[in-house]
């Protein structure tokens, strides 16, 4: 067979060939709308790729993004590994010392920028080495403006080189880098798109809006997975509050979306306000994931919208996209309350990615729906170290696999269920607790509108469960109400002895709940209940 090195530069000669008329729309920070086709992307992307070597940079030198989801930030994405360089996509919600690490730890060279984050650009460029900064919409648009995209020549890249790179969030502990090589990035893009597991088969004739920030895990893999089917992608650019998304919805006819169940729980509660306000007839479902998707959001999403939550379950270091919740084709017919428990656990893998759990001593559980144990992962979109790293390689195991730090069960059909991350498990009197479980629970309950589980230090047992819970506007409930809601659904051991009753859960820069914050303001403070 043909050696084919699988590389990114294929995807723009085949969305220009192919979809070339097909649009990709942004809404740009005044709110106006910004339109071209995959022929204008391609075709700029490929000048950018001049324009970088035109610069000076060579062949794997990282080139940095801080920009929001728009037009531009695909072309960096299909543009700067098509001209060998390496995507280095940073995350504008991290604090300025965080960014300055990342940035010199990635070792950029030069950055792309939005007009609107110069400022957050500056206040940390001088502490690296970047000797270019692109801002978009002003020396970003020379640069393309004046490469000529007929000058690129396929650098004939070796899949196994750099195409990517991306620090996780840091929810727990100092950013690590994640080199994505051509080759996984278009394995990924190809297990996302085979057998449905963005769920309910996107293709060509689909809408589809990532409302994931491409800064944070290559946006899931759409742009990539967009451009390969030739789908319409819509970018929400920095307007990602509830009623601007419904209205991209609602405008573009968008299809499928994607994001954390922070953003969901938002647009339900706006669509139960006012359900006849939107219409999203044609919009199929969205892709959640990031953190667990609470079931009671997928039913109601499903019940009272008719939209389906598929559930993922991924990681930076997975590329993201590792695992996703389908319904099994015998279940078609089950009662809605079985299938929602099943889509409400993170699924099976996709194809070619192989998981298991293991106890402490090393043990491998069974499919019991009960064991808890780590969960460990291979396949070819899995990092085999971090970059630069040397210290983190005992995430991997002799066998080759990689230790994700989720806690999982394993349902007897292969599904997994993320209990917990191995740092948020509550351990209680030497058995374990799964806040997760309790804050999906809590979060079904129609006077909470967000839940989050904590262990606090407890002489006795250890560790017990707290629960820091988010009030609907206008509803009451006390914690003795709340504790008699979770009761027929746990052991009594299991159920909070704390509930703190506050307006906001701190949330991760990516948009999950900061349980770090969380154990900071109520170890130390005093039991405040209504
Ligand atoms: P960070 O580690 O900084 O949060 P990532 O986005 O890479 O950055 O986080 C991956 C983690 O997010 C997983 O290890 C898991 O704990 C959590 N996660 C992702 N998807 C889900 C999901 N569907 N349900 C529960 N947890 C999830």
């Amino acid at each position: 067979m043909m050696d084919t090195q699988l590389t990114l530069p294929f995807l723009l000669r085949r969305s220009e060939s192919y979809f070339g008329d097909k649009e990709i729309v942004t809404r740009l920070p005044d709110r106006s709308f910004h339109r071209y086709t995959y022929r204008d992307a391609a075709r700029r992307a490929r000048a950018l790729a001049v324009g970088l070597q035109g610069l000076g940079l060579e062949r794997g030198d990282r080139v940095a993004t801080l920009c929001w989801n728009h037009y531009q930030h695909h072309e960096a994405y299909l543009g700067i590994p098509s001209g060998g360089f390496v995507l280095h996509t940073l995350n504008l919600r991290l604090h300025p010392n965080d960014l300055a690490y990342i940035a010199n730890h990635a070792e950029d060279k030069a950055v792309i920028v939005d007009r609107s984050l110069v400022p957050l650009l500056d206040t940390f460029l001088a502490q690296t080495s970047i000797e270019h900064v692109l801002v978009v919409e002003d020396s970003y648009e020379e640069l393309v403006a004046d490469s000529d995209a007929g000058a690129w020549v396929d650098p004939e890249l070796n899949e196994n080189e750099a195409a990517a790179m991306c620090y996780t969030s840091g929810t727990t502990g100092v950013p690590k880098g994640v080199l994505y090589s051509h080759r996984s990035t278009v394995l990924h893009t190809l297990g996302v798109a085979a057998g449905n597991p963005m769920g309910l088969g996107v293709s060509e004739q689909d809408v589809i809006l990532p409302v994931v920030p491409m800064f944070h895990a290559n946006a899931w893999g759409y742009p990539y997975l967009a451009t390969m089917i030739g789908a319409k992608l819509v970018y929400p650019g920095p307007h990602l509050d509830p009623e601007s998304l419904l209205e991209d919805f609602v405008e573009e006819g968008v299809t499928w979306t994607a994001g954390v169940p922070t953003i969901w729980l938002g647009i339900l509660a706006m669509l139960d306000a006012d359900p006849g306000r939107w219409d999203l007839s044609r919009m199929k479902g969205m892709l959640v994931g990031g953190s667990a998707a609470p079931r009671a959001m997928i039913a109601g999403f499903k019940q009272r919208h008719g939209l389906d939550v598929v559930h993922g379950w991924g990681m930076t270091e997975t590329s993201p996209v590792a695992s996703t919740a389908q319904l099994p084709g015998d279940l078609a017919a089950a009662d809605e309350e079985t299938q929602f428990d099943y889509v409400a656990m993170q699924g099976m893998p996709l194809s070619f990615v192989e998981l298991r759990h293991r106890d402490d001593e090393g043990v491998i559980l069974p499919w019991d729906g009960e064991s808890m144990g780590e969960l460990e992962i291979r396949g070819p979109w899995v990092a085999a170290g971090y970059y630069n790293t040397p210290e983190q390689a005992d995430r991997w195991t002799d066998d080759g696999w990689f230790k994700t730090g989720d806690i999982v069960s394993m349902h007897p059909r292969g599904f997994i269920q993320i209990k917990d991350r191995s740092k948020d498990v509550i351990k209680s009197g030497g058995e374990w607790i799964s806040s997760v479980e309790l804050e999906n629970a809590l979060m079904a309950h129609p006077a909470i509108v967000e839940a989050a589980v904590i262990a606090v230090p407890d002489e006795k047992w250890d560790e017990r469960p707290l629960a820091a819970v988010v009030l609907r506007e206008g509803q009451t409930a006390t914690a003795d109400d709340l504790r008699a809601f979770l009761a027929p659904d746990f052991a009594k051991w299991w159920l909070p002895d704390r509930f703190e009753f506050i307006s906001e859960i701190p949330k991760t820069s990516v948009g999950k709940f900061r349980k770090t914050e969380l154990r900071d303001m109520f170890t130390t403070e005093a039991v405040v209940q209504p």
